[in-house]
């Protein structure tokens, strides 16, 4: 089996992107486009769950190829890396917030809000924040997008929220989660709602492949951790991912 989710491969499924037409996009930048714009566009979100400094490689890897994308950093020990987060920022980067304060408070609302702010207001100590996407973590039993039934995050200055914003209907959308781009497979909670017929890929190379036939504007979906170079990090990541994994298809028999 060849190596996939490399830092090289990355490399190459950005430059097959731009030669292929797309405009990459960070998502304040589409959320703020007009309809009418030409051509199509690439939502470039990254949710950087664990291990920032993978995410600042990355970063800079897109940098030196020319476009800005948006980085999702969660508010937890080991991940809100001020000295990282504000690199990434200043190449010009987006900064969001991967929120999951619903998880975090047992289903509480009125708690969850409280961490919401609370939170927020750290990230805006140090960076400016646009956008929100929620983290779904797939051994939780909270979705953290319910908070918007009973709040408006435009109410703390946010422009938009990465799954609620974006019109899937219009947009194909692709996600790493679990290590496939095959989200439907695995995808408990970072489930998409879209007409758009599923494109299958089942490796960065076929995605590179089946990218070129479309005329649409299209979201990709990264967890940087598990992009990069160095042979034993890779295998530990592919073993844990493996272990992970098999909870969460426990986790779709039970819930469909
Ligand atoms: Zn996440």
């Amino acid at each position: 089996m060849g190596r996939d989710f490399t830092l090289d491969i990355y490399r190459k499924l950005c430059i097959s992107l731009m030669k292929g037409g797309f405009q990459m996009s960070r998502v304040n930048d589409y959320l703020s486009s007009s309809i009418q714009e030409e051509g199509k566009k690439i939502i470039m979100r990254h949710d950087v769950d664990l291990r920032p400094e993978r995410a600042l490689a990355m970063a800079k890897l897109e940098k030196s190829l020319g476009f800005n994308s948006t980085y999702y950093f969660r508010y937890i020990d080991g991940v809100f890396n001020e000295e990282i987060i504000k690199e990434i920022s200043s190449i010009g980067h987006e900064i969001g917030y991967h929120y999951e304060v619903l998880a975090k408070c047992n289903g509480k609302m009125p708690e969850a809000i409280d961490k919401f702010k609370f939170e927020l207001s750290k990230f805006r100590q140090i960076v400016h924040i646009d956008t929100i996407c929620m983290h779904g973590s797939p051994l939780s039993k909270w979705n953290d997008l319910d908070l918007w039934d009973n709040y408006n995050f435009e109410d703390y200055e946010i422009q938009g929220e990465a799954f609620l914003s974006i019109n899937y209907d219009k947009v194909h959308y692709f996600t790493d989660t679990g290590r496939s781009w095959n989200g439907a497979a695995y995808n408990v909670r970072d489930k998409v709602q879209s007409k758009k017929s599923k494109i299958l890929v089942k490796s960065t190379s076929e995605l590179i492949y089946a990218l070129n036939s479309i005329n649409s504007d299209v979201s990709i979906n990264t967890h940087p951790q598990r992009w990069h170079n160095g042979f034993f990090g890779w295998t530990f990541e592919l073993l844990s991912q493996n272990i992970k994994n098999i909870g969460k298809r426990y986790l779709l028999r039970k819930h469909g």
